[in-house]
């Protein structure tokens, strides 16, 4: 979900019409430089100066400050706010999320989120994903940043209502002075203060920004690899809590590109998801509004369907007992059946109108049908659990 660092990546490409994979467009040489320098300085001149020399313990505090407001602001504001618009914020927190976003080095929000569009409508098309999982791991992770990819072209017709927010275009604009303030001057500047000048720029400089950058890059390699499609198989993207825990939430990556409106990437209260917590808690704080949420029984009727697809691919493939069809048959015309009931209370919340949702008894009762019929797709699932076992162990 990340985007390039350079000013070059800013710029739209010379490339016209598509390019085949196997002649490789030129190196990006500003970006290959500036990550072979960082990589250098973070992964190799950082630990050396820390065992020949130390770092103080404020280089390891902001090490750490950095690398949560770079990792929070970059989903917090350049993915949910502005990629998704999955909330409003007011200007006070869209300014500190433009300015600390600044700091991950991940190009201006205008770039990253044009980017980020064109990846969820054309998720794993290897001719106009930015980073495709199928033009390889290496690619999705940053190869897609190193090369003239035609893919790599900024569509800002994707972002047009992004360009009438001021604090956006003022990001923009003003983009690599802001860059280099918060990753090189703020450093210097509280090194000095500190007294641990070479620490200070070392680790919460250069090892704190390799540490960040290849976590985000993780969203677009590791979560379209590795882990559980729970809520679609239509597309590569990939639910891991071990994933959710390095990048502030962002692992649930298969729930957010099903629900990408979704202010969560954790929908369960117990996922890991601190930016989801943030955004609640900004809203409290009447930073933050018209948080969107998905209806529960949309997330259930999506699961259920997944759950009924990989039964239906079973049941085609192995010879099984027809007793578990019959189930499977009659499970599945039950499940239609609640989601037609469940059209219909949307119709009718719809025609009641805004008015007769202001009667506390009307309330309770659409609330009250609306839990029903979440209970019938919640024990559903579970039944549909239970075949499925029952069908392992049957083949075992
Ligand atoms: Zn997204
Ligand atoms: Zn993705």
């Amino acid at each position: 979900m990340s985007d390039s660092s350079k000013s070059s990546a800013t710029q739209p490409s010379e490339h016209s019409g598509r390019q085949s994979r196997q002649e490789k467009p030129p190196l990006v040489w500003s970006n290959l430089i500036f990550f072979i320098t960082i990589t250098i300085l973070g992964l190799v001149a950082a630990p050396i100066w820390g065992i020949l020399v130390g770092f103080s313990g404020w280089a390891w505090a902001f090490l750490f400050i950095f690398w949560t407001l770079n990792g929070l602001t970059i989903t917090i504001g350049y993915h949910r706010l502005w990629s998704h618009r999955t909330f409003k914020a007011r200007w006070p927190l869209r300014l500190v999320l433009a300015l600390l976003g600044t700091q991950a080095l991940q190009n201006s929000i205008l770039v990253w989120a044009a980017r980020h569009r064109v990846h969820h409508r054309h998720v794993d098309d290897t001719e106009r994903d930015p980073h495709s999982i199928r033009t390889g791991f290496w690619h999705a992770h940053m190869g897609w940043m190193l090369r003239d990819w035609p893919t790599s072209e900024i569509d800002f017709d994707q972002v047009k209502d992004l360009q009438r927010d001021p604090i956006v275009m003022w990001q923009h604009r003003h983009y690599w002075a802001l860059t280099w303030l918060t990753n090189l001057g703020v450093p210097v500047v509280l090194g000095l203060l500190l007294g641990d000048l070479i620490g200070m720029v070392l680790l919460a400089g250069a090892a704190r920004l390799v540490i960040s950058q290849h976590l985000t890059f993780f969203i677009n390699s590791l979560a379209h690899t590795w882990g559980r499609r729970n809520y679609s198989d239509d597309n590569t993207a990939r639910d891991n809590g071990l994933i959710a825990l390095l990048t502030w939430g962002e692992g649930y990556h298969n729930f957010h590109h099903a629900f990408q409106a979704d202010y969560r990437n954790g929908v369960r209260w117990w996922h890991f998801d601190p930016a989801k917590w943030c955004i609640a808690t900004a809203s409290l704080l009447g930073m933050a509004y018209d948080l969107k949420r998905t209806p529960r029984f949309k997330i259930q009727r999506a699961r259920l369907q997944t759950q009924f697809r990989r039964l239906e691919q079973r049941l085609a493939q192995a010879e099984v007992e027809p007793t578990w069809r019959e189930v499977f048959e009659r499970e599945y015309q039950q499940f239609k059946d609640t989601v037609v009931q469940w059209q219909a209370v949307q119709t009718e919340r719809v025609q009641a109108g805004a008015g007769a949702l202001r009667d506390r008894w009307r309330r309770i009762e659409f609330r009250t049908r609306y839990r029903e019929l979440e209970y019938r797709l919640k024990m559903q699932a579970r039944r549909l659990s239970m075949l499925n076992r029952a069908m392992s162990t049957s083949a075992a």
